[in-house]
């Protein structure tokens, strides 16, 4: 096998370029932690830690800023949020940099988290004026019944961020809630904390009001629930485990949440795919970010027809991708993130290999490139009763199962527990579209591995069953952010029985009434 490979060389960051960042944390309270550079393990820095106290602050100031900032216009919180846009984009090579060096992944899975913040951005300076206006429904008397339907933001909404994607999640779901007129702490990983205070410095930078996007820093199982009882929304991105935790602590609270939790994505190949196509673009869809990507294809699907053909074709590709450290785009895929990822990974193709599995690409640790790095793995002859037949691994590691029809794929899909993203491989986009809407999850990508769902970003994105319960993207992802208040005003007089008229006339000429409405079909 002949991955090409380049030594580790990205540094830790200077600490010129971290050290003012931390200014945009409430955090010191607790003991310092120290992070390292996956790819190189050189020490990124101290990280100062988030007491009570510092939590406490950080709320209280948070709250504060959003009171004013409620009352601004709609559309100058929506000119600041295209000001960071313009910075994002503008300043992307050290926030590159950044996340690169926080997570260890190639700089072109970097860039997805640039153009996704970017999108958001766009997006949601360009939809809040009109997602926010106040609507006027019908009111209980058509002409005396005024209503008005108001938004109201939540107030200050928790954003607790995994470390897989530290731009793009810790970043994208806050525009739309500061848009809504809300405040925002994040509490992002440790791991990546950096790429998130840069996110609030620029932030700044475009007419943030200083105060209102808060950082506490610190591992969420020690001050997730001290967040949590504070905030008044909580938005959540992270294992399926954890997501029952938060989803206890904020029932408990009786305040909403949104989980955006794990995934066992199933691509799927039809006996008319573009296989070559399929072929090369399942390559983005399972190793992206070395596979920590909660919407990457962990099972892949293929007609008996084709099976053969996309099976030599995908591990041609496989066998082509760069693996490697770097500050630029030298490299396909880079390291995982941790010694925790990477022990799930061996753990897992371990254990398939020892229950029969093979091994097509990959299944090696690459020491010699790093500590985290894994090579690209697929794997054929995956059954029940091995691990990651229905574990999520979270790694660059793919398994490939044969399928006799549509049917067949359809129902291998969707044995499992997840529902988070899918991918359907057809020439025959109307088929594709009916074979998308009987698989379990919250998104479906045709000729796409997730970009085409993940990208539009008018449209929700979320999952299904252990998947999650919320939604970003799309006007739920900013409706979430806000509660409705109805306000309705009874013109002329109030809605009870006419002068001298009895309850018992009243209730038959309600029934009238409303009987008459039924059959002019009135809402
Ligand atoms: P994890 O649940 O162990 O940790 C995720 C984050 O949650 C970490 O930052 C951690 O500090 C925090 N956390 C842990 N316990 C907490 C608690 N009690 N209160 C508050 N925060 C707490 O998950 P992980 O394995 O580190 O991350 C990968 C998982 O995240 C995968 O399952 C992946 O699919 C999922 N994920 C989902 C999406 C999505 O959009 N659906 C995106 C990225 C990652």
């Amino acid at each position: 096998m002949t991955i090409a490979t380049q030594p580790a060389t990205s540094d830790a960051l200077p600490s010129s370029l971290v050290q003012p960042l931390l200014a945009n944390a409430v955090a010191g309270g607790a003991p310092a932690v120290e992070v390292f550079a996956p790819v190189t393990g050189a020490k990124i820095a101290d990280l100062p830690q988030s007491s009570t106290q510092d939590i406490e602050t950080a709320f209280e100031t948070a709250r504060h800023a959003q009171r004013e900032w409620a009352r601004r216009p709609v559309r100058e919180r929506a000119a600041v949020l295209r000001r960071f846009h313009d910075i994002v984009l503008a300043e992307q090579n050290i926030i590159l940099d950044i996340v690169q060096t926080e997570t260890g992944k190639s700089r072109v899975h970097a860039f997805d988290e640039v153009a996704d913040v970017a999108t958001n951005a766009r997006h949601y300076a360009a939809v809040a004026g009109r997602l926010l206006t106040t609507r006027r429904p019908r009111g209980a008397l058509p002409g005396l019944t005024r209503v008005d339907v108001r938004h109201r933001p939540k107030g200050v909404v928790a954003v607790i961020s995994p470390w897989n994607y530290p731009l793009a999640l810790a970043v994208s779901d806050a525009l739309p809630a500061l848009v809504a007129g809300n405040a925002v702490v994040a509490r992002p990983d440790n791991q990546t904390a950096f790429t998130a205070l840069w996110a609030i410095d620029a932030a700044v930078r475009a007419g943030l009001p200083r105060g209102l996007w808060q950082a506490v820093l610190g591992r969420g199982s020690v001050i997730g629930g001290e967040v949590i009882a504070r905030a008044d929304y909580v938005d959540y991105t992270g294992s399926s485990a954890t997501g029952r935790i938060i989803a206890q602590q904020a029932g408990e609270r009786l305040i909403g949440c949104s989980l955006e939790l794990g995934g066992k994505n199933p691509l799927l190949v039809l006996a008319d795919a573009d296989v070559s196509r399929a072929a090369e673009i399942a390559i983005r869809a399972c190793f992206a970010s070395a596979g920590q990507l909660c919407e990457s294809m962990e099972r892949i699907y293929v007609h008996d027809s084709v099976y053969d053909r996309f099976v030599t074709e995908f591990i041609e590709h496989v066998e082509n991708i760069k693996l490697g450290g770097g500050l630029n785009f030298d490299n396909d895929m880079g390291s995982l993130t941790s010694r925790r990822q990477l022990d799930t990974v061996v753990a897992h193709v371990d254990d398939a290999v020892a229950k029969g599995a093979t091994v097509l690409a990959g299944g090696r640790a690459r020491p010699d490139l790093g500590p985290y790095f894994y090579e690209p793995t697929v794997l054929t002859g995956v059954r029940p009763g091995m691990t990651l037949y229905r574990e999520e691994t979270f790694g660059p590691v793919v398994s490939i199962y044969r399928a006799h029809s549509d049917e067949d794929a359809i129902e291998q899909a969707n044995d499992t527990a997840y529902g988070l993203n899918a991918s359907v491989w057809t020439k025959d986009t109307r088929n594709g579209r009916a074979v998308a809407a009987r698989i379990n999850a919250g998104s479906v990508n045709i000729n796409e591995g997730f970009l085409a769902a993940w990208g539009s970003a008018d449209a929700p994105v979320g999952g299904l069953g252990i998947s999650g319960t919320g939604r970003r993207h799309g006007p739920e992802g900013l409706l979430k952010y806000i509660d409705t208040q109805t306000i309705a005003v009874q013109r002329v007089r109030p809605i009870v029985p006419l002068p001298g008229m009895s309850e018992e006339t009243w209730a038959k000429t309600m029934t009238l009434l409303l009987g008459l409405m039924n059959t002019l079909r009135q809402k």
